[in-house]
């Protein structure tokens, strides 16, 4: 069970830094409590009890999003229902479309962010890799004398292992920033355990942009979760792939690569042997992504595992 002395639910981004600059010791922020509840509820952490509960749902300046020079700045209060509803959204970040569809279930989808799952840092998000493709980097706020300082990190560096962030004491993430890749084929492979509500075993993120005749990778992206403690973005298969011809070959050495990644001593053999197919795979069906291009298979597939 989750109790707390106080519930807060503050009305502006200047409150909520107060609040958390102010909250006695073990209190918690909460998004779409997503992670947090299931957590107390189930008693995998025992019964919670905190000094308070500061709920950021209600923060006008976490919502919305816009789009400048290049990159897409999402308010940390954006859930992942919207990268499948927003038009504009689904246009320049055209992989998270894929992630969002086996993300959870639609309940959860509605309340759950991007930034709650970059904060958890769960070796098994989703979100990470397809961030860290999309060269992501979140925004901290703190309150310092009387003002409101800000810090951006890199989610590469943000993320520092197993539930391991940099992220300081009286610090709130304000927003997540992603390259727009408008022209881009998205795609998320994701191998679970069972068909709904899968948390990943592992996953992949790739984004790809052809010249106009399809023959060339122009711009690949390629990100893994769930084989380490935190995402990997797969650069030599990145660099392996970019500038060359399209062709079943240049994929299968890229995607045999991949492989060599795999750090996680859970179960290593097995996510050895996926990673290389699911890279390929999520190539394949981000070159089947590509807009304006007829898809020519099921673009939000899924590889069950036989666990
Ligand atoms: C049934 C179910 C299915 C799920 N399926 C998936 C899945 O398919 N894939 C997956 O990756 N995850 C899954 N999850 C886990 C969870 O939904 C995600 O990690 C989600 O994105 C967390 O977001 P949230 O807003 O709910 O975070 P919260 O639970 O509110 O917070 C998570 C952590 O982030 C911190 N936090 C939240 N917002 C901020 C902020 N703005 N600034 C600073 N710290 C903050 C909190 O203090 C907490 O430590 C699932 C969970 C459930 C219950």
């Amino acid at each position: 069970m989750l109790t707390c002395d106080a519930y807060h639910r503050p009305r502006s981004l200047a409150d909520a830094l107060a609040l958390w600059g102010a909250a006695p010791e073990g209190s918690r922020l909460v998004s779409g409590a997503t992670d947090l509840y299931p957590a107390a509820r189930d008693g995998r952490a025992g019964d919670v009890h905190l000094p308070a509960l500061i709920d950021l749902s209600a923060v006008p300046e976490l919502g919305g999003y816009e789009i400048a020079k290049g990159r897409v700045h999402l308010g940390a209060g954006t859930v992942y229902q919207d990268f499948l509803t927003d038009p504009v959204l689904r246009q320049n970040l055209p992989c998270m479309p894929h992630v969002a569809i086996w993300f959870a279930d639609d309940q959860i989808r509605e309340v759950a962010t991007l930034a709650g799952n970059l904060v958890n840092a769960s070796p098994v998000a989703d979100g990470t890799p397809a961030a860290v493709a999309l060269n992501g980097a979140i925004e901290l706020a703190r309150l310092e004398q009387g003002g409101i300082r800000r810090r951006t990190v890199e989610l590469e560096s943000f993320i520092q292992g197993p539930g391991r962030t940099v992220i300081e004491p009286g610090e709130i993430a304000t927003r997540v920033s992603l390259d727009s890749c408008c022209g881009y084929g998205g795609a998320f492979q994701k191998v679970g355990q069972r068909r709904s509500l899968v948390i990943s075993v592992a996953c992949c993120a790739a984004l790809v942009r052809t010249d106009a005749e399809g023959r060339i990778f122009e711009d690949v992206r390629l990100a893994l979760g769930g084989v380490g403690p935190g995402p990997i973005r797969l650069r030599e298969a990145e660099r392996l792939l970019r500038g060359n011809r399209i062709d079943t070959e240049t994929i299968l050495r890229a995607a045999d690569g991949a492989a060599e990644h795999v750090a996680s001593r859970s179960r290593r053999d097995y996510r050895r042997e996926v990673v290389a197919n699911f890279v390929r795979a999520a190539l394949e069906e981000a070159l089947d992504a590509r807009p304006n291009r007829a898809p020519s298979h099921d673009q939000t597939k899924e590889t069950m595992a036989n666990a």
